[in-house]
């Protein structure tokens, strides 16, 4: 038995089998021998609200119950209120050629009261699907890599019969240089066929006037006139009007088909009149599958990995640059120096003006103390001068300096 560490790492796939013909065995016919051999990997992302029927759509594209019964969620539980990203893979095989096909579901788009930035979550897969992969080019050994990059989005438009919301224009704004979208109008037999019709015409006129790109069979000039009106046909369809059906019902003349049953008909999953479903799987599966891996590969992950590379290395070639140019580094030393100095000088001149300002200060203050004394010595002298002015008057009028005894009644002074 093998030690359980070894089989930490192997992703569980589930092998399935089919019930019908689904059409990838013409993969061979799109793409050379080796890949034949080895295998194809797809990715297909289902994003939508719930309930427009993604699960069921993937299950009767493949021919396969890929997706269980689905358990109503308890409206009541916290689901997190983030988008979910789940992936899951099955590994099937028709008329000997296989395919690793992932489902990647998201479930929670669109299903809560704010929805602003429900499309992130699915931005960052699909672009860590692309970061995975530039990974993988950058090793050493490159003979087993694994294409986990998603190859096609299908896009649910609820069939309102009006336009699109303003959800779903932000999710393709933001998605269409990332990912091959295909939009389809879910749950196609709730309108009747000029409702259809007419939200067709809606919904490509919304894509068209914000700048929308879709994806879009290309024709090539080399194409034989068959498939040029294949590919035509398939255009003209877009966006496909789908119905999908797990269950088998009977037709009004006894037939066994695909549909859905109503009191007043049938709808048969893959009655070209009924709806678009055959249209779709036709581009997805039998002529397209090697296209929109080709695109994703040449295009989209292309475009990714050049503005990627281009951010990182700006960052890395400053640095290179740096330290591989005597002239940068110099440079750099002397503009290094030259603030030194500046800095120096700045403290300086303020050490000097600090100095200066005390000298200023001592100057005032022995100023103001010189002053002082003058005007003690003046006023000194002032006394002197009354006093001396005194004596000389007194000496003129002939009166003794100092009075005798008893002068004051001889003179009449006094009181
Ligand atoms: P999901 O949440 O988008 O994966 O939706 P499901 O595939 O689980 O489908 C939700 C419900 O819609 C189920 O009851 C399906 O039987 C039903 N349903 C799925 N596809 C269609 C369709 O094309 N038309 C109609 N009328 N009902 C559908």
């Amino acid at each position: 038995a093998t030690a359980p560490s070894a089989l930490a790492n192997v992703p569980t796939v589930l092998r399935k089998t089919l019930s019908s013909w689904v059409g990838f065995s013409n993969l061979p016919n799109q793409v050379h021998r080796r890949s034949v051999r080895r295998g194809f990997q797809f990715v297909a992302m289902v994003v939508g609200e719930s309930g427009l029927g993604k699960s069921t759509l993937i299950n009767t594209l493949f021919e396969t119950k890929l997706y269980q019964p689905k358990v109503i969620p308890d409206p009541g539980a916290d689901r997190g209120k983030t988008v979910q990203i789940e992936s899951i893979s099955a590994e099937i095989e028709e008329n000997g050629v296989r395919l690793k096909l992932t489902v990647v579901d998201t479930p929670g788009f669109g299903d809560y009261v704010n929805n602003e930035e429900c499309w992130k979550p699915i931005v960052d897969n699909i672009e860590a699907r692309y970061d995975a992969y530039l990974e993988q080019e950058n090793r050493v050994n490159r003979l087993k890599m694994t294409d986990n990059r998603v190859h096609a989005c299908i896009y649910f438009i609820q069939p309102t019969g009006h336009a699109l919301k303003p959800i779903d224009i932000e999710f393709l704004k933001r998605l269409h240089t990332k990912v091959n979208l295909i939009p389809v109008i879910a749950k196609a037999d709730t309108l009747t066929e000029e409702e259809v019709e007419l939200f067709k015409q809606r919904v490509l006129a919304d894509i068209e006037y914000h700048g929308i790109r879709i994806f879009q069979p290309p024709s090539y000039e080399k194409d034989d006139e068959e498939t040029a009106q294949e590919n035509d046909e398939i255009i003209s369809k877009i966006p496909f009007a789908v119905v999908g059906s797990d269950t088998v019902v009977q037709a009004p003349d006894g037939r066994m088909v695909r549909g859905r049953s109503y009191p007043w008909g049938v709808i048969e999953v893959d009655n070209e009149q009924h709806c678009d479903f055959v249209k779709l799987r036709q581009m997805l599966v039998r002529t397209h599958m090697e296209e929109l891996r080709e695109h994703t590969n040449d295009v989209l992950y292309e475009n990714y990995r050049t503005d990627k590379l281009r951010a990182m290395g700006v960052a890395q070639d400053e640095s290179v640059f740096k330290e591989t140019n005597p002239a940068v580094k110099q440079a750099e030393e002397r503009a290094m120096h030259e603030a030194k100095l500046a800095k120096m000088e700045a403290e300086m001149k303020m050490v000097f003006q600090q100095k200066v300002q005390e000298k200023e200060q001592k100057l005032k203050q022995s100023e103001e103390e010189l002053y002082a004394r003058h005007r003690e010595m003046k006023e000194a002298l002032e006394k002197q001068r009354l006093e001396l002015e005194d004596k000389k008057r007194r000496i003129e009028s002939g009166r003794p300096l100092t009075p005798e005894k008893g002068s004051k009644k001889r003179f009449g002074l006094g009181k």
